[in-house]
């Protein structure tokens, strides 16, 4: 029989049929808090580590009509706006959930949740038919995972028990006692290399790289067997050069079980500042689709035929 699981962690979202983060059909489960603070970040919701309130007005159906979010509130963190909908008072919040409770819109929602493993394992689960047919399995992303250190990796062991495929993206920016246990309960890992340069590094993340990169060096040795892909996200003015990304796969390159893969740029993540009552740290940037394809046809011309072999 299955020993209970009862460690509980942040869970901000649970994606299922994801086939972008890992090999299959893949159920992704997002975990709370990061140590970096990516000006880029499509998942703005999951750099605290505590639940977050988020409001999208335009779900709102107006004080005057509902009304019950404002009565909910024990905190009066909530007041009524000229336009007759809530205006949240984020110093005050408490972040009790009363509200998003009350809401009949979602208009309030509440970003994280207190989940324990075997809760999470049982909605992974669900799939489990398609993970046998793909070769998917469960892919816990953040956010950094690894800022639940003990929960990541009770959760991955958990997993590994039931025989579920496990992938873990990480940051890399963590402490290598950390990344070591959770690789022991890996079938794969994709790993963020942002830029090399660490003063560019600390300014648009807000952390230095070294970390990063020392991780990455001791992971390749440590464990020769476990398939890695490298990701780099393409951000214009930050690292879309072709210096760039030459001093990266130089980097990572002549190692037989890592690949190498860059992510476009994208704004999906916009509105979801706006819902945390945060102003979106890049505005109107763009990333040309000639750019990308010119730095994949460096990347290409670069790769050895090991770097290659770890897609998806
Ligand atoms: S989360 Fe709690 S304290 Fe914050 S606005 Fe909602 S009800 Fe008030
Ligand atoms: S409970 Fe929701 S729909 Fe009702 S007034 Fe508050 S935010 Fe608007």
């Amino acid at each position: 029989m299955e020993p209970n699981h009862k460690r509980s962690g942040y869970v901000f979202n649970i994606q299922q049929f994801s086939v972008h983060d890992g090999p299959g059909i893949r159920t992704i489960v997002f975990l709370k808090g990061c140590p970096l603070r990516c000006r880029w970040c499509s998942n703005p919701e999951s750099q605290e580590s505590k639940p977050e309130l988020a409001y999208n007005q335009n779900k709102c159906i107006g004080i005057a009509a509902c009304g019950r979010c404002l009565k909910a509130c024990p905190h009066n963190a909530l007041r009524q706006g000229e336009d007759d909908k809530p205006v949240a008072l984020r110093d005050v919040c408490k972040r009790c959930s009363s509200c998003a409770g009350a809401c009949p819109t979602t208009a309030l929602h509440t970003f994280g949740q207190l989940m324990s493993i075997d809760d999470i394992l049982e909605v992974v689960e669900r799939d489990n038919v398609f993970f046998s047919r793909s070769g998917g399995g469960l892919t816990i992303s953040g956010g950094e995972p690894l800022m639940q250190p003990d929960f990541t990796v009770e959760l991955l062991q958990a997993a590994k028990r039931r025989r579920i495929n496990t992938t873990m993206e990480t940051s890399g920016y963590a402490k290598w006692q950390t990344l070591e246990q959770a690789c022991h309960y890996l079938n794969t890992l994709i790993y963020d290399i942002k830029c090399l340069d660490s003063s560019r590094h600390r300014e648009q993340t807000q952390q230095a790289n070294n970390i990063i990169l020392e991780n990455f060096v001791r992971l390749t040795a440590a464990f020769p067997n476990l398939p890695i892909l490298v990701r780099t996200p393409i951000i214009p003015g930050f690292n879309d050069s072709e210096e760039d990304i030459t001093a990266i796969i130089n980097f990572v390159k002549g190692r037989p079980n890592v690949g190498y893969e860059l992510l476009p740029y994208h704004r999906l993540g916009q509105p979801k500042y706006e819902y945390l009552g945060k102003e979106y740290p890049l505005g109107n940037l763009t990333l040309r689709e000639e750019q990308f394809a010119r730095l994949n046809t460096v990347k290409s011309a670069l790769d050895n035929p090991c770097l290659s072999k770890v897609t998806y």
